[in-house]
């Protein structure tokens, strides 16, 4: 008799462990937290978070970087860009990014994140006070003049379907924690803005 997997799930228990969070923070000396960048492609999030890991780790600070391609590469390789895929790969950052606050990083994820539910949901399952939203905010005209992949000439060529911004809708934070505006501030400007927005997350 074939048996519903769904049905084990009724089965799980949490399984508790005597290291907590609190004191994987002590020895990372710093808490953990999650700092969610979104934008459309080519807006400056891999650049932004790159930057401000370099200046994390000047600090001594532990972190990671959860990249759009490289997560693509691996845990959601099976998924596509439909809406229905795009809303699984930012629940599947989103428990992968909790997980590793929990073993006391501060993560950060790059990934376009383009509709308001999704990031809604990450903040719900990371939790409001451990989740900083920030809206790398740079026009399309910009993005597509950058276009650091070649990804906008290729959309606007008909050669590529379901692209953020052209044919696939990008919905902006209407209250994110931080705005960095690209245009008008250098990396280094916008990474000295979020480092003071963080503040020094000492446990
Ligand atoms: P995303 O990760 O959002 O797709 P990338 O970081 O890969 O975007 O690309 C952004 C491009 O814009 C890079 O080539 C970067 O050098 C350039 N850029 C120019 N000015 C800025 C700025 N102020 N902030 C971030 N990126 C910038």
């Amino acid at each position: 008799m074939a048996v519903d997997p769904i049905d084990h799930r009724k089965n799980l228990v949490h399984q508790a462990y005597s290291t907590s969070r609190q004191s994987r923070e002590q020895l990372s000396g710093h808490r953990g937290r999650v700092i969610w960048f979104t934008g459309l492609s080519g807006s400056g999030k891999s650049t932004i978070a790159n930057a401000l890991e370099i200046a994390l780790h000047a600090q001594g600070k532990r972190t990671y970087i959860l990249d759009g391609d490289n997560v693509r590469q691996g845990l959601s390789k099976d998924l596509g860009f439909t809406d229905a895929d795009r809303v699984e790969n930012i629940r599947r950052v989103a428990e992968v990014a909790k997980l590793m606050m929990d073993a006391g990083l501060i993560v950060m994820t790059a990934f376009i994140s383009p509709f308001r539910a999704e990031r809604e949901m990450a903040r719900q399952l990371i939790g409001e006070h451990n989740f900083v939203e920030v809206f790398v905010d740079t026009p399309l005209g910009l993005c597509e003049i950058r276009d650091p992949k070649g990804l906008y000439k290729k959309a606007r060529s008909g050669k590529l379907l379901q692209m953020t911004g052209i044919d696939s809708p990008y919905e902006a934070p209407s209250n994110p924690d931080v705005i960095l505006s690209t245009a008008d501030h250098t990396v280094e400007a916008l990474v000295t803005k979020l480092l003071a927005d963080i503040g020094p997350l000492t446990t």
